[in-house]
């Protein structure tokens, strides 16, 4: 069996649904199909989610946006009334019900609960579609079989549970495509959790690699994995292919291209990605797999935007390297707050983070009586992996640099956004 993933961009419209029933209708073995909520409705959700915990009305108003793109969507797609559209309504009903009446829990279970919904209605009709032009389908629902514990927003999977749970559902009996979400996930008590943004190539890869699948196909609305982002650097190339380490370091820097928790799953039992475009889905994209080779090593450019910069020093003047290093890295962990970048000096301990400022400001509150915690918003890093002097002249020329940190095969610089 294969497994495919379509994320947002891939399903915004009518037309986008239609062309991804065309790229399934083309294979004829058994099929994951994931999928992720339509085009920006997970931003959309977001919105929905912020207004009412303000307790600002307007979060109604959203709502309606998001249904009404929706509907749409259902009209352009289905001939007359359908099923579908029930389904449709039954679920924003209840949402709307759990947000008329539902207490307000802490941010991160709420967030859950409310923006997990993107995902459900996307594969319900994506699935419909699939069904009505002829293919043996059946819609699942993750929630119940992908089991997390329960860190809301950034949940951890329950491998052997999930496992179980999950070859008993895709047992490919009686259907031989099972749709179903991306990012999400539930607690054994049932409670709905999500992944991490971004999370359903993550969902894709743990799929794959809980059913044995012979491949994993990510559909992108770019040609594959690049080595650069083409709106940065416009003379960025097509890598052909690439080995596990390489891709797990360059999503870890920040290429947005696949999500970096996608590559452990894959690699532990050898299953190659392909990244391919869903606009030519004749084209070869790229493969992530063990033995790929390189035709020419070439520059990599990996810009990762929205970061913060913390520099903390021990009050007491203390080294940093012993129990000060443990204490502050604890203290990320407890704040769910991911390091992308760690510089030591003898009393300060330099880190960039991503740009995530409730976070951010609970853990500076946490380290401030041992601590002195000064930050710098609105900074950048950019890496370049397989690096010369020509390239890091290129991208550095002209810009402030906070940070420079060399290994034999990737450097990086932490700069001021311009
Ligand atoms: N819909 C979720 C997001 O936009 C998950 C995903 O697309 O992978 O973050
Ligand atoms: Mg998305």
């Amino acid at each position: 069996m294969k497994v495919y993933k379509f994320g947002g961009a891939s399903v915004k419209n009518a037309p986008g649904i239609r062309n991804l029933a065309s790229i399934v209708s083309l294979e004829s073995e058994n099929l994951v199909v994931v999928v992720s909520a339509f085009g920006k409705t997970t931003n959309a959700l977001e919105k929905v989610l912020m207004a009412w915990l303000n307790g600002e009305e307007k979060y109604t108003a959203l709502l309606d946006e998001v249904y009404e793109g929706h509907l749409l969507v259902i009209d352009e797609l289905f001939s007359t009334f359908s099923e579908v559209k029930e389904k449709i309504d039954i679920s924003f009903a209840r949402l709307k019900d759990y947000l008329m009446t539902g207490s307000k829990g802490k941010h991160d279970f709420e967030y859950d609960q409310i923006v997990s919904y993107g995902e459900i209605w996307s594969t319900i009709i994506v699935e419909a579609f699939l069904k009505l032009s002829g293919m043996n389908t059946e819609w699942i629902d993750i929630r119940e079989s992908l089991i997390t514990d329960d860190r809301f927003r950034d949940a951890n999977i329950l491998w052997s549970e999930s496992t179980n749970r999950i070859r008993s559902i895709f047992d490919f009996k009686k259907k031989r495509i099972y749709v179903t979400q991306g990012f999400i996930g539930g607690t054994v008590t049932g409670q709905t959790t999500t992944l991490g943004r971004e999370g359903s190539d993550y969902t894709a890869a743990i799929l794959a690699n809980m059913l044995d699948a012979e491949s994993v196909m990510v559909w992108k609305d770019v040609p594959g994995i690049l080595n650069a982002d083409p709106k940065w650097l416009p003379d960025a190339q097509k890598l052909d292919e690439i080995s596990y380490r390489e891709a797990v370091e360059i999503t870890f820097s920040g290429a947005k291209v696949i999500h970096p928790k996608t590559i452990k799953p894959l690699h532990n039992k050898n299953i190659p990605l392909h990244v391919r475009s869903f606009l030519v889905p004749g084209e070869k994209g790229t493969i992530i797999k063990a033995d790929a080779t390189l035709k020419k090593i070439i520059p990599v450019f990996i810009k990762k935007e929205d970061q913060i910069l913390i520099s903390i020093l021990p009050k007491d003047f203390s080294f940093v390297m012993g129990d000060n290093l443990s204490r502050v890295f604890h203290s990320f962990i407890a704040h769910g707050i991911k390091v992308n970048l760690v510089e030591a000096s003898a009393v300060s301990i330099d880190v960039c983070v991503d740009d995530e400022r409730v976070r951010v400001d609970a853990l500076i509150a946490d380290l401030k009586t041992e601590y002195n915690a000064i930050y710098n918003e609105s900074v950048e890093m950019l890496s370049i992996r397989h690096y010369t002097q020509e390239a890091i002249e290129r991208i550095t020329k002209g810009r402030e640099i906070m940070i420079e940190q060399r290994t034999r095969s990737t450097v990086r610089f932490v700069v001021r956004q311009e």
